[in-house]
């Protein structure tokens, strides 16, 4: 029987998904999992891609059945299991084998596993996989990082299972070691601003205008057409028009406003701050979904404060308000992407990526979940472009600024004036605005850094004196 191409390790959500992804494709694939049972069921339950499947139940058999130089993707619980399940694949593996970590790993433990195997002739891969189960299926985007030779091995069984935009395929080497889980870990911190951002837009449109969830839902319908058409605004109107089958009610109005998170979004701001780079939109994000978790603190709190005394939410033109509210979720989006792209230049200067900027947001265009046809505009501005400061300075999206920005003043004033959270709608304004101002307020930080502790300062007129007169013997 000829040997499979690629192995997987790890048959859960995400795992059997890829491997059903990669049979269909023409590739024999190797399969193992921890719990055999799984590996057993998933075999039994794969149709007529039983005959591109080898089932293995020991790492022996598993090693053995897969052509050399061996790609193996564990995709599996990240974290140490990872480590665990490396330790216990190593002993049965060769010269120029490749290890592929296909889970959500923090691109800082993907440096250190690949540092590890630096001297063993083994290597290692690191990937970053979106589309969730539905993309793992039918065709995720797929974000590589590790040595050049390695890709090449597994280019083409990758190019096969990535999703498609308009024929071109969503999958990239992105760089050495940790570029991969990287920029998946910014995606995911974009998808964390889009998301909170969009909940911020419902909580106006139910809160403020008290608009019924299926109401809203149409009006995510509406703008999916427009230019905000994605996958999570797709979805979004989806989840609004779905009923309780116990109740009948919308089954939005029955979810419990408490946001999970697993990490992804708070490495991004981490690492946004670690290199002091402002992903405001992000930290919005990350933060509203903490504050959501204290469910019982908030409703404490509401028993104490109550809710601003603003009275009634109101708006003179309502279907103005909805082009405004359009407008501003697009502006904040833009701010919001501006922010991740950043990060991740300033990340590609420290690690030595040379991340390419253009290619990262054309394998967003498709399968991943911030899919949309707004990440094929900036894949257009960074081609045109690719070593510009910030998206927003490009002339496509200078031009979408300052069209959509005075939209998401008028929302983000109106929340205000109304009472009703906008934590990442308003952070994307206070970045435009405090981004785009050439003579700002931190003259005054300065002084005072340099009143209580000699910090220094330049001088605008750059003449040799940086301490002020504070007299206190501090401006020597
Ligand atoms: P599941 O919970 O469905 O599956 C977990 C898998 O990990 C099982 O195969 C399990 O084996 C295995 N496992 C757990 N601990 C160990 C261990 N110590 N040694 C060996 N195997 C172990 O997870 P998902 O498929 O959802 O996620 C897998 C990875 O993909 C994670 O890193 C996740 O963050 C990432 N991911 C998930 C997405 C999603 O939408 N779900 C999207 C993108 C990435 P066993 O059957 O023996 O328990």
């Amino acid at each position: 029987m000829a040997q499979a191409e690629i192995g997987l390790i790890g048959l859960g959500v995400m795992g059997s998904n890829l491997a059903l992804n990669i049979a269909e494709k023409g590739n024999k694939i190797a399969v193992f999992n921890r719990t055999v049972d799984a590996t057993r069921k998933f075999y039994a339950e794969a149709g007529e891609l039983q005959s591109q499947i080898v089932p293995c139940e020991t790492i022996e058999e598993f090693v053995a059945a897969i052509r050399p130089p061996r790609p193996i993707i564990i995709m599996i619980k990240a974290g140490e299991p990872v480590d665990q399940q490396m330790e216990l694949l190593k002993p049965y593996l060769e010269n120029n084998d490749i290890m592929i970590d296909a889970g959500n790993a923090n691109f800082r433990d993907t440096m250190r596993r690949f540092d590890n195997l630096k001297d063993s002739g083994l290597t290692f891969i690191g990937m970053g996989v979106s589309g969730g189960e539905e993309g793992a299926r039918h065709g995720p985007s797929i974000m590589v990082g590790g040595k050049e030779e390695s890709w090449k091995r597994v280019e083409k069984v990758l190019t096969s299972i990535a999703a498609k935009y308009n024929e071109d395929p969503c999958v990239a080497w992105l760089g050495e070691n940790g570029a991969g889980h990287f920029v998946k870990t910014i995606h995911n911190g974009i998808e964390y601003a889009d998301m909170q951002m969009i909940a911020e837009i419902y909580g106006i449109l139910r809160d403020g205008l008290k608009m019924s969830a299926t109401e809203i839902g149409e009006v995510f319908g509406t703008w999916n057409k427009g230019r905000l058409n994605s996958y999570l605004i797709e979805i979004t109107e989806k989840v609004l028009k779905a009923a309780d089958p116990i109740t009948g009610k919308p089954i939005v109005d029955l979810i419990l406003d408490k946001a999970g998170q697993k990490g992804t979004g708070k490495w991004s701001v981490i690492e946004a701050q670690n290199m002091g780079i402002p992903a405001t939109a992000i930290e919005a994000a990350v933060a509203a979904r903490s504050i959501s978790s204290v469910k019982s603190e908030r409703e404490a709190a509401e028993k104490v404060l109550g809710l601003p005394a603003v009275g009634e939410f109101k708006v003179a033109d309502k279907a103005a308000f909805l082009k405004d509210l359009e407008s501003a979720l697009l502006a904040a989006k833009i701010g919001a992407y501006a922010q991740g792209f950043a990060v991740m230049a300033q990340a590609s200067r420290e690690f030595n990526w040379n991340l390419p900027m253009p290619t990262i947001a054309r394998i967003w265009r498709a399968g991943c979940i911030i899919r949309s046809v707004f990440l094929d505009e900036i894949t257009t501005a960074f081609t045109k472009d690719p070593n510009v400061a910030n998206l927003i300075v490009t002339p496509a999206f200078a031009d979408m600024v300052k069209e959509t920005d005075g939209a998401l003043r008028r929302v983000v004033s109106a929340a205000a004036l109304g009472g009703l959270p906008v934590p990442a709608l308003a952070s994307a304004l206070g970045y435009f605005d405090s981004y785009r101002r050439g003579r700002g307020t931190a003259n005054v930080i300065q002084a005072q850094r340099d009143f209580f502790g000699a910090h220094g300062f330049d001088r605008v007129d750059g003449a040799d004196a940086h301490h002020g007169p504070w007299g206190s013997g501090l401006n020597a």
